[in-house]
């Protein structure tokens, strides 16, 4: 991509923000840019058709249909684009309840996803109602504080995933929130819950280490942030490093764009939510030089 076309598309949107610790004037001198489209969703929960016109503020928003062809025209416009999802696929339409969540995989796999966490009400039909609608999923579950192995869903989740996309190497993690005390233990079962910010810390030194990754995503259903003392993204994003971007969800927290976040390194990071039910869609572009110094826009599109 030329120059001028890269800041053109740089300043169009709301939130640029350089990421890591160089500044923007290291970047903007130099020629070639890749760019990678990062595209999310949390917090749907079974609404798969858009809200009627007698909806308030949600009137005519959201729905798989519109969200689809939204996906299709950004992937035209840049093929390196990634699609995630931060958990609570399940429950609040009949959908659910007539169907068990088939319809949600099977949606979600047409618009292929490439990843997705598990939130706290994907165990709504215990853990077995999830691993039963595994088949219609072909998209990528990743948890990395969840263990399962004692569970019927051992072996069917990764704690990351990583892609390449053009020349950039794409490392992403998931992160679960503490289902004791949410969620009754006869849905999730002998489900483990580990810490968050150690597993972060594993997580990152596998990704950025191990295998060289140039961008580092989690995708957490931890929650924005709370009042009281409780691991959020926000306190997570924080006490890391090497994160360029949470995704979350669980506090259906509408953002209209990242939240620009310095980490333990003094590195500016971004976390991002995009609300719930499919109202918005989150966009965030990344944008690397040829020496992998890069830089975000993000913004939250409405469905
Ligand atoms: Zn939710």
């Amino acid at each position: 991509m030329k120059r001028r076309t890269f800041i053109q598309q740089a300043t169009a949107g709301t939130a640029l923000a350089t990421i890591g610790g160089l500044g923007l004037q290291s970047f903007t001198s130099l020629e070639s840019v890749e760019k990678i489209t990062i595209l999310h969703t949390n917090d749907v929960h079974s609404h798969i058709d858009a809200f009627g016109p007698e909806d308030g503020r949600n009137a005519n928003k959201g729905g798989v249909a519109r969200r689809a062809s939204l996906i299709d025209g950004i992937r035209k416009d840049n093929p390196n684009t990634l699609l995630l999802d931060a958990g609570d696929i399940f429950q609040g339409t009949p959908y659910f309840n007539y169907y068990g969540g088939e319809l949600e995989f099977k949606l979600m796999s047409k618009l292929k996803y490439d990843a997705a966490t598990i939130g706290n009400h994907d165990f709504d039909n215990g853990i077995e109602g999830l691993y039963a609608q595994l088949p219609h999923a072909k998209f990528q579950f990743i948890s990395a504080n969840y263990d399962f192995s004692n569970t019927i869903m051992d072996t069917h989740t990764k704690p990351y995933k990583v892609f390449k996309k053009g020349n950039i190497k794409i490392g992403v993690f998931g992160l679960g929130i503490e289902l004791e005390g949410l969620v009754d233990p006869a849905m999730f079962k002998e489900t483990k819950y580990l810490d968050p910010i150690e597993t972060s810390q594993e997580m990152t030194r596998i990704l950025k280490t191990e295998n060289q990754c140039d961008l580092i995503i989690c995708l957490s259903h931890l929650g924005y942030h709370y009042k009281y003392d409780k691991i959020s993204d926000l306190k997570l994003a924080e006490a890391t490093r090497n994160i360029d971007l949470i995704i979350g969800g669980h506090t259906h927290t509408f953002l209209s764009k990242p939240t620009v976040v310095k980490n333990i390194d003094g590195k500016n990071m971004l976390v991002n939510q995009v609300g719930c039910y499919g109202i918005n869609l989150g966009k965030i572009d990344f944008y690397f030089d040829n020496v992998k110094n890069k830089s975000a826009n993000g913004t939250s599109i409405i469905v």
